[in-house]
């Protein structure tokens, strides 16, 4: 057994579905599970529906529904010839579209978005393929049915810190092993899930590979595949350095680590799953599909250059504690971090001057301003006592990190990267090397992100 995910851009358009479709038709013998995503831009068209309807402005807010209904009538249209069978998908969307139009008519009226709100507005996109994929496949000969992952994916009430619950997962995910030896295709929503109260969560952005790997490991699947737009997992995002390759083999930890710090080719919390029952993941192109893709798995070649790739996160900020009176006041570190928790804000990368004179932690950009507010607040003795001189923040600032195995204790990868980056005149605010030495992480300004990723590819030859 198989689960093949496909991502928003192989199913955006008529001809993308009938590309991805023909795939699992002709895998069929071994009994895939498909996963599928929204059409490419529907989630992010349905949220900005949303903000519309928070502002009141409800032109836009029924422009953006018209586009989302609209491109999935147009690939109705043109996938199914046959009127009655058009006809009869058309009235599964529409029962989805009068929800979706009461829920917007609920923002609307109260000019806000909770976290269940959004959570509920974002799962229209895979709820609205799905029915099209289904039916489109078992047109071409394949039996399939649409599965709303609500029913099957099942985490902890808490949509901010959610969990999954794996074990009521797996018993559901029984009706999905059933159906596919029973010769029917599931076609799951990917990316939405649900509390055990039936309150629909979401997996966060790009949430899908990670329904993908969740249902793989509940089922044991052999492999667990996603189809992208991309031949696979590259030694660099191919839109900052076109000359980017891509990796035959990557290692789990390897495939963590890159997708963590910015690869977006995968979600980051893919790989836990498939890590616990050992199952490989595949990463393959739906308008390549002939290309051997990538494979993840435990072992990975270990390259001669040390560094495999060199991936980027923008759009963050860097916050730091200062000051020369640090040295003996207990636990600056501790009380940092205790103090990011309570506030529920999630530190992506940690340092600590030696010398103990600084702490510098990096966050998303909206908690930029939440973090210094409660740091200064719980360091306010140590400020007034000018044991600590500030806390500070710099915005715009961009992660920029160096994945291999290969990287543990190879001496010079540093100073290598350092290196060329000085050359540019590109300064350098912060630096981390992960426990698991599997990483280098720096931070620059988010300016000089691209310049960086693309020096540092060349530094290290990684197109070859
Ligand atoms: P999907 O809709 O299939 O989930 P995504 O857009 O989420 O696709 O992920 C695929 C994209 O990830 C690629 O088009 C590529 O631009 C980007 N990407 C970023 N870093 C990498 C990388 N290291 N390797 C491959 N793709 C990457
Ligand atoms: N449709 C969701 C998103 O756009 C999930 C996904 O694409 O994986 O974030
Ligand atoms: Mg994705």
């Amino acid at each position: 057994m198989v689960v093949v995910k496909f991502g928003g851009t192989s199913v955006g358009a008529p001809t993308q579905i009938d590309q991805a479709a023909r795939i699992v038709f002709e895998m069929r013998e071994q009994k895939p599970i498909v996963v599928v995503s929204a059409m490419g831009g529907v989630t992010d068209a349905l949220l900005q529906a949303g903000e519309a309807a928070v502002t009141g402005q409800t032109r836009v807010r029924e422009d953006k529904l018209w586009e989302i209904r609209s491109r999935h009538d147009q690939a109705i249209n043109e996938l199914f010839k046959d009127r009655s069978v058009a006809v009869s998908v058309q009235d599964t969307e529409r029962i989805i579209w009068e929800e979706i139009q009461k829920v917007f008519t609920g923002v609307s009226l109260l000019r806000e978005m909770s976290t269940r709100s959004r959570d509920l507005i974002s799962s229209f996109g895979e709820r609205l393929v799905i029915p099209i994929f289904a039916q489109y496949l078992t047109s071409l000969g394949q039996d399939a049915t649409p599965i709303d992952a609500r029913e099957i994916v099942i985490t902890s009430e808490e949509s901010e810190f959610l969990l999954v619950d794996f074990e009521e997962t797996r018993k559901r995910c029984q009706k999905l092993v059933k159906m596919a030896k029973a010769g029917t295709v599931p076609i799951v929503t990917g990316f939405i899930c649900s509390t055990p109260a039936g309150i629909t969560t979401t997996l966060g952005r790009g949430g899908s590979d990670y329904t993908a790997s969740i249902i793989g490991s509940c089922v044991k699947a052999q492999e667990i595949q996603i189809w992208t737009d991309v031949s696979g997992v590259m030694t660099a995002d191919p839109r900052i350095v076109p000359e980017a390759r891509v990796l035959d083999r990557v290692s789990y930890k390897e495939a963590a680590e890159m997708s963590y710090f910015g690869a977006k080719v995968l979600h980051p919390q893919t790989i836990m799953p498939a890590v616990d029952e050992s199952i490989p993941i595949r990463i393959k192109n739906t308008f390549v599909p002939d290309a051997p893709g990538t494979l993840i798995s435990a072992e990975t070649p270990v390259r001669q250059y040390n560094v495999k790739t060199v991936t980027s996160i923008t759009g963050v900020t860097l916050v730091s504690v200062e000051g020369r009176g640090m040295i003996g006041v207990p636990g600056v570190a501790g009380r940092v971090f205790t103090t990011t928790a309570r506030h529920r804000i999630s530190v992506l990368m940690f340092s600590q001057g030696s010398s103990e004179q600084h702490i510098s932690l990096v966050v998303n950009r909206q908690d930029g301003d939440q973090t210094v507010k409660a740091l200064k607040r719980e360091f306010e003795a140590e400020i007034e006592r000018r044991r600590i001189d500030r806390v500070a923040s710099i915005s715009d600032i961009a992660i920029i990190a160096l994945v291999g195995e290969g990287i543990k204790g190879v001496p010079g990868v540093a100073a290598r990267a350092f290196g060329v980056l000085g050359t540019a005149s590109i300064n350098i605010l912060m630096i981390a090397q992960g426990s698991s030495e599997l990483n280098l992480s720096i931070v620059v300004r988010q300016k000089d992100a691209h310049r960086a990723v693309q020096l540092i590819h060349e530094a290290f030859e990684l197109n070859k």
